[in-house]
């Protein structure tokens, strides 16, 4: 078809709305643009985060030369002629205005050849500005170069993130594309580094391999499912392989990528019970629906679409998930023996109630020094009383009785301040490591690699002993103590991983947020159950804790029902 500029009647009816926010939107529709030219290779190169320059080169169908001009103006499209078609589009594309909002915001060169034509052309804009136009001698397909975007939009520059975040942003996206897509051949280089690679071979493995790493291409399992009204296929978590946040569950739908509350949340209501909260799974599920059983036309970024019966969908990514899940995992576990080596600990309560903290804080210590801090005793606040354990709750909480009430215990973010303490005070020679009785090999993303490679210094002083193996991978020999009983390479991924939590802790140290992340995967969870040695131990050694009412991110241990709150509540209080 020919691309022609929509009606008012049509273009009025296109969800309004800003269509390249950063770099990444830019990649976006370019990357879409070629698919929908039917390109068998879409070769990216991003310089500077795409600040700089982004183009993306392909061997798709190409513009006819008399229409070069046209393509870049809004509203102007191949794909529909009326709002009609949007029922049973099959495009990526359809609302005209990608290029033209690129072009108003970079100088944009637009190097096409036509199938049908023995010569190419150049188009040049600048600003939105045509600046040249050009005969090209022979040429292949399509190629699109962004330089310097939004230099004439400061406020949109100044909005965007760290280099790093939008090269991440980046290299997430085309390598969903290149994971959906996998009969195109795609790479990405980024300032001169091939980021991503795929061969076009249609093997989706093979490709999660490339993108995320051998072992999950390998533990992934096969998601199929078909009913009358769609079908879902992909890829999803068993239940050890997981994710400290839900960025990796990944939805397409007619080979469109979306965002879909609605789908996020049926895939994690198929998983529960099944991880460990706050874990998330890695899903990348494809679905495949009549054209007309969904509302494309309702995001200018065409992020989000509408179906015409969420329900129906919600229950059919639900039990496509589960049938996946129970079907290899049919019962949860539960594993580790974290306090085994203590478990002969015995304690006898102590039923005159000292605090535990006076054993630390010598009363003649003020004197010695001067101080006044007897009085505000700030450490007496913090510290917590000796408590005599009643039992678990839920297999989520401690409850034991303190000579001022009942305290409610979170186990996971206890043990979580014990081990971050335990792993903080360590002597001058950093926390104990263990050494591995064999190397464990693991290979990294290349976002992971960069990080671990900034980072393997303090990773040392923290217990992990590693070494870079090849481009993408790393031996580890030794890790930090007090996760020997966890795989060693979930481990050293755990502890580079973004942690949104842990980006909040702004005023600690790289070191001191890598050991939070090591003690976030170490610590008991919820959902497990505790011999009551364990459960004695660990009141025992919060006891011991500087700031045992608080887990490392600041949230509560515990929650403190007073006596008098008590009687309170049970209308006692006056009867006294
Ligand atoms: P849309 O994709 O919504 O139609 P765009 O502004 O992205 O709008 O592109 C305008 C038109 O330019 C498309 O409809 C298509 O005809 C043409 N076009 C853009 N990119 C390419 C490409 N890489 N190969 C062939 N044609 C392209
Ligand atoms: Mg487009």
């Amino acid at each position: 078809m020919p691309i022609k500029e929509l009606p008012k009647s049509v273009s009025s009816k296109i969800a309004a709305g800003e269509v390249v926010e950063r770099p990444v939107s830019v990649v976006k529709e370019l990357i879409e643009n070629s698919i929908d030219a039917n390109a068998r290779e879409i070769n990216i190169r991003v310089n500077e985060a795409g600040k700089t320059l982004i183009e993306v080169e392909d061997n798709g169908e190409g513009i006819p030369g008399q229409e070069a001009e046209i393509a870049i103006r809004r509203y102007a499209t191949s794909k529909i002629t009326s709002i009609e078609d949007l029922d049973h589009i099959r495009s990526l594309g359809f609302r005209g205005e990608a290029l033209a909002s690129i072009a108003a915001v970079s100088r944009f060169t637009l190097e096409t050849q036509f199938h049908a034509e023995d010569r190419g052309t150049v188009f040049i804009v600048e600003g939105g500005e045509k600046a040249n136009q050009a005969d090209l001698g022979r040429t292949h397909g399509t190629r699109i170069r962004v330089e310097n975007l939004f230099y004439n939009v400061p406020a949109r520059k100044k909005f965007l993130k760290k280099d790093i975040t939008e090269k991440r942003l980046i290299a997430e996206m085309v390598s969903r594309y290149a994971l959906y897509y996998s009969k195109i051949r795609f790479s990405l280089v980024m300032d001169g580094k091939t980021n991503i690679t795929t061969y076009g071979q249609g093997d989706h493995r093979e490709i999660i391999s490339q993108i995320y790493d051998l072992d999950t291409a390998k533990r992934l399992l096969d998601i199929n499912f078909e009913d009358s009204h769609m079908a879902i296929q992909g890829f999803t978590s068993p239940s050890g392989l997981t994710r400290s946040d839900r960025k990796e569950i990944v939805f397409f739908v007619n080979g469109r990528l979306v965002s879909d509350p609605t789908l996020t949340s049926a895939v994690l209501r198929a998983y529960h019970g099944f991880l460990m909260t706050p874990r998330f799974p890695i899903t990348l599920l494809f679905l495949t629906v009549s054209p007309e059983d969904m509302d494309v036309n309702v995001h200018p970024t065409k992020a989000e679409i509408r179906f015409r019966d969420q329900g129906r969908v919600f229950n059919a990514v639900h039990s496509a998930i589960r049938k996946t899940i129970s079907a290899f995992s049919p019962v949860p576990v539960f594993s580790p023996d974290i306090w085994s080596s203590q478990e002969n600990r015995s304690y006898t309560p102590d039923l005159s109630w000292k605090f535990a903290q006076e054993e630390f804080k010598p009363e003649n210590q003020n004197s010695l020094n001067g101080s006044t801090k007897s009085n505000d005793a700030p450490l007496l606040i913090e510290r917590v009383p000796l408590l005599r354990l009643i039992g678990q709750l839920g297999r989520m909480y401690l409850a034991a009785e303190g000579p001022d009430g009942l305290y409610l215990i979170d186990q996971h973010a206890a043990h979580e301040r014990v081990l971050y303490e335990q792993m903080s005070r360590a002597d001058n020679l950093g926390p104990a490591s263990q050494m591995l009785l064999e190397a464990k090999t693991v290979y990294l993303q290349p976002q992971l690699m960069e990080l671990y490679e900034s980072q393997r210094e303090i990773l040392s002083e923290v217990g992990f002993i590693s070494e870079t193996f090849g481009p993408d991978a790393v031996k580890i020999l030794a890790v930090p103590a007090i996760i020997q009983h966890l795989d060693a390479g979930d481990a050293l991924k755990a502890a580079l991983e973004a942690d949104e939590e842990d980006e909040k802790l702004v005023d600690h140290t790289i070191e001191k947020k890598i050991i939070s992340k090591i003690c976030k995967r170490a610590a008991v969870k919820g959902g497990q159950v505790l011999s009551p040695a364990e459960q004695e131990n660990l009141i025992r050694e919060l006891e011991n804790c500087e700031s045992p009412r608080t887990c490392p991110h600041g949230r509560p241990t515990m929650i403190h029902l007073s006596v008098d709150m008590l009687a309170r509540q049970f209308g006692r209080l006056g009867s006294r």
